[in-house]
């Protein structure tokens, strides 16, 4: 068998790489071992970056019906509850999807899965990769279906979507330094009955032991996270009755357990890897990044990478880019896992940690100090900013140019920024990002009809595939003023909603360097 990339893995990250490769119509082969999609709810979290791109793809309105919004989050100390903070439409005004949408890993896949079964080809399921060797032309493996039968496939790329135990990692012999929390963590999807109203978010503290319990679809449905209690460590077949008749006199709380739908306990661990590439083979999700579910960011990060990936990887199959633009992959998506996995790491000690210092901080300032923060629009927004992942920038990197900017506000987005979401009078900004093409949006007071025609011979001629979009200022005034445009802006957006280049002239031969550098 022969394919253009081989995925290994069809978690949510191999699931995003191949809907977005099929996207652009390359053709790819995706395995996996299991038999199917996840039963498992596993990761809850669906940030609003994430919503964007489903949107991209025609698929947010399934993802909104599904799930649920993430309205308010309670802090229950002692069993009182102390503090509510309310998160509905926290990022109003920056996202087309202004909160958390609380959505079970397992429905995120399926609706992957689905997304690829209806354009191209589904999953290879039952099948597993043994092994692999790549040389310059590309990379042969060796995998077996369930059955015993043995396959070879050549693929030119293989992308190691495979988890946190990746095979493909391991065979490229990439370090994953980092370390393991000693204490086991539990998860469950439970029925419950309580005292407290609302289906929201709740987190009960006491000094030793902590309860999340965070809200999901369906009636009293929630899902409960905790530590496991040290009495409990060695014990063979735990159930969660007995974490639950442990844990719940020590947070001094009440709670009934109706159904329990999924219990686990689990080992977490910040590790990431040395680098997302290794000739012919890229790391991505899991495989390349692991950390405690502290914010709900892992699931989102996979699929971000495979997102960032994917558009580079066909540019280079169709041969409209040169290789090298797959560089900018690993310089894009492993500083901001390394951030992720040390900002994860310190929100989960600030969680567990026994520092009587800290144990002060967590009971006696932080419910308090989030309340005080969040009552002001200013951090609400910073916060809704990070947390949804919207925030992430590219700035520093090779594949960001700023051109002339010297009319551009201090409001200006900069290149390496994703694009502003906000209303405009003909609909919103995200309806010039529709599609796989790149997008230039050039806004314009006065009309330079020489400028435009060579402008758009350029990208006529450009074998990218360019859409140009013209915006006036006589039409729409106040587009200006939120980008901080004067009189001309031009901006150059990549495939996943990334400003490539800005500048405040049309200047061609300064275009040319832009593309002559990635995307000969
Ligand atoms: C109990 C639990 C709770 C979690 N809660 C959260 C949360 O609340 N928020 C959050 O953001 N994240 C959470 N996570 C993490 C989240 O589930 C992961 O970040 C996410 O699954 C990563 O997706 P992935 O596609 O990269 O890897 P995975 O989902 O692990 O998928 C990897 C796939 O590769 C396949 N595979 C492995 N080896 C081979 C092979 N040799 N051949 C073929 N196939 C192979 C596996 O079968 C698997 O399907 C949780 C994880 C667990 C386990």
């Amino acid at each position: 068998m022969q394919t253009k990339v081989l995925i290994i893995g069809a978690g949510p990250t191999g699931l995003m790489m191949a809907s977005q490769l099929s996207r652009f119509g390359i053709d790819y082969i995706i395995i996996d071992q299991k038999a199917t999609i996840t039963d498992q709810s596993k990761a809850l979290a669906v940030q609003a970056r994430t919503m964007e791109v489903y949107q991209q793809m025609g698929i947010a309105e399934e993802a909104v019906e599904q799930g649920m919004i993430g309205r308010a989050v309670n802090f229950v100390i002692n069993g009182k509850r102390l503090q509510r903070i309310n998160l509905a439409n926290i990022g109003e005004g920056l996202s087309p999807f202004p909160y958390i949408n609380m959505l079970e890993q397992s429905k995120n896949e399926a609706i992957l899965n689905n997304f690829i079964e209806q354009r191209q080809n589904g999953v290879l399921w039952n099948t597993s990769l043994d092994s692999f060797t790549q040389n310059e032309d590309g990379v042969t493996a060796t995998l077996h279906h369930k059955d015993g039968e043995e396959l070879t496939i050549k693929a030119d790329w293989l992308v190691g979507a495979d988890g946190a135990s990746s095979p493909v990692r391991k065979q490229l012999g990439m370090t994953f330094l980092g370390d393991t929390h000693e204490q086991p963590f539990f998860v469950a999807d439970v029925q419950i009955n309580w005292a407290f109203e609302g289906h929201e978010l709740y987190i009960c503290l006491d000094k030793n032991n902590f309860l999340a319990c965070f809200p999901m679809k369906g009636e009293r449905h929630f899902r409960l996270v905790g530590v496991v209690p040290p009495t409990l460590l060695n014990k063979e077949e735990l159930t969660f009755e007995e974490v639950l008749v442990d844990l719940l006199p020590k947070l001094n709380f009440e709670l009934k357990l109706d159904q329990v739908k999924w219990f686990a306990t689990y080992k977490i661990h910040h590790r990431v890897v040395n680098n997302f590439q290794r000739g012919r083979c890229f790391l991505a999700g899991d495989a390349a990044h692991i950390h405690s579910p502290a914010g709900g960011q892992g699931m989102n990060t996979g699929l971000m990478d495979a997102y960032n990936l994917a558009w580079k990887l066909a540019l280079v199959i169709q041969e409209k880019a040169s290789p090298k633009l797959l560089k900018t992959y690993n310089e894009e998506r492993l500083p901001f896992a390394q951030q992720l996995v040390n900002t994860t790491d310190t929100a989960f000690e600030t969680i567990i940690s026994n520092n009587p210092l800290v144990r002060f901080f967590r009971l006696n300032i932080l419910p308090t100090g989030l309340r005080f923060a969040t009552s002001f629009e200013r951090t609400r927004k910073l916060a809704f900013r990070t947390v949804s992942q919207i925030a992430v920038n590219y700035r520093p990197y090779s594949l960001s140019r700023n051109g002339n900017t010297s009319s551009f506000s201090s409001k200006t987005p900069q290149a390496g920024d994703r694009f502003p979401y906000f209303p405009t009078k003909a609909g919103t900004t995200f309806d010039w990002l529709k599609g796989t093409a790149f997008q230039v949006l050039y806004f314009y007071t006065k009309e330079h009809t020489a400028t435009l025609d060579r402008l758009s011979k350029y990208f006529d001629l450009s074998e990218l595939e360019i859409n140009l979009h013209l915006i006036a200022k006589s039409t729409d005034s106040a587009i200006f003023d939120d980008l901080g445009i004067k009189e001309e802006g031009l901006f150059i957006i990549r495939p996943d909603m990334y400003i490539g280049y800005r500048s405040d002239v049309v200047d061609l031969a300064d275009i040319e360097i832009y593309f002559g550098e990635h995307l000969p």
